[in-house]
């Protein structure tokens, strides 16, 4: 309440803070708009210390320019679990010693601006749903597929949250009795089946099951990922085809089960594999054809439109809507 006269005859300033296990990215933004933007690799052997003096740092390099006063409060995007209610981390498997870390608090003590929490996909959900692929839409989920999955849904116009604003976990739902082992520790979790790493995992097998073809020359010369498959798709390699059509339909197996839990009018596609979306489109929807029930089959999946952007769009928005709540 504070900020609402405040901030309401002109676009107010946020800064918006994404939490990765590679990479903490931070921008300036003005309303959806990223003005500056800053980045540092992830100082994991520091510890929550260490990373919050990371934040304090970025936070410097792109308000540098700005009037302190003029920020309105900074939206945190992190990986998770995280309790978005008492603006809590509550763990993070990619990065070590971030278990029960009140990071809104102290933050905020170190920067003197409110500090608001959300869960990296999440607040992806949100940027796609106000500013990108998902505006106007009632319905929507965001789906990341990187080095995991994670989720985020609008649903009846409103942002999920659930308890402790843990819903929409959607990589961890189970896609098969037995499969590879998760990093959450279960089995055959969609994210097993269907993350980067996953589709990286089957590349790096076939690569050494067939030395001589693309995949066992690739291994060779450097580490297999998801974009070399891709890469090699484009190509016309037969091995990186059915790779990528594998893919493309656990991806498919995994947004049917998504499509019928929440009724989206849209499927939103993020993360590192939404660059090769043209490559995995057509596998996806004809998963859905065959595998969704009559009403839900003419569901579309689409590409995300703020690409790498769509955590820090939502961090913004969320700490523009909170300081105006
Ligand atoms: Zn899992």
């Amino acid at each position: 309440m504070p900020w609402r006269g405040r901030f309401e005859m002109t676009i107010a300033k946020t800064i918006a803070i994404d939490l990765g296990g590679t990479q903490v990215r931070a921008a300036l933004c003005e309303g959806p708009r990223i003005l500056v933007r800053a980045s540092k690799k992830t100082d994991l052997a520091g510890g929550p210390t260490d990373i919050v003096k990371q934040f304090e740092s970025l936070i410097d390099e792109v308000s540098a320019g700005a009037d302190r006063g003029d920020i309105a409060g900074v939206g945190l995007s992190s990986a998770g679990p995280v309790d978005t209610e008492l603006g809590i981390v509550l763990g993070i498997p990619t990065i070590p010693g971030w278990e029960n870390i009140p990071i809104c608090t102290l933050l905020s003590n170190r920067v003197g601006l409110p500090v608001h929490l959300e869960n990296d996909a999440i607040a992806a959900a949100l940027g796609e749903w106000r500013h990108g692929a998902g505006q106007g839409l009632q319905n929507m989920v965001y789906l990341t597929v990187s080095t995991g999955i994670g989720g985020g849904a609008v649903v009846d116009g409103r942002l999920l949250h659930g308890r402790k604003g843990m819903a929409a976990h959607v990589g961890h739902m189970r896609l098969a009795q037995e499969g590879p082992r998760c990093k959450c520790g279960a089995v055959a979790c969609f994210e097993a089946f269907a993350s980067g790493t996953a589709l990286a995992e089957r590349a790096r097998a076939a690569g050494e099951a067939d030395p001589a073809g693309f995949l066992g020359l690739t291994l060779k010369n450097k580490s297999i990922g998801a974009l070399q498959v891709f890469e090699g798709a484009r190509e016309g390699d037969p091995q990186c085809r059915l790779l990528v059509d594998q893919e493309a339909a656990y991806l498919g197996q995994g947004i049917t089960s998504i499509i019928h839990a929440f009724s989206p009018e849209q499927v939103v596609l993020g993360g590192g594999l939404s660059h090769s979306f043209d490559l995995l489109e057509a596998g996806i929807h004809a998963v859905i054809a065959a595998d969704a029930m009559a009403p839900f089959k003419q569901v579309r999946v689409v590409p995300s439109m703020l690409g790498d952007n769509s955590g820090l769009v939502g961090a913004a928005t969320m700490a523009l809507e909170r300081a105006g709540s």
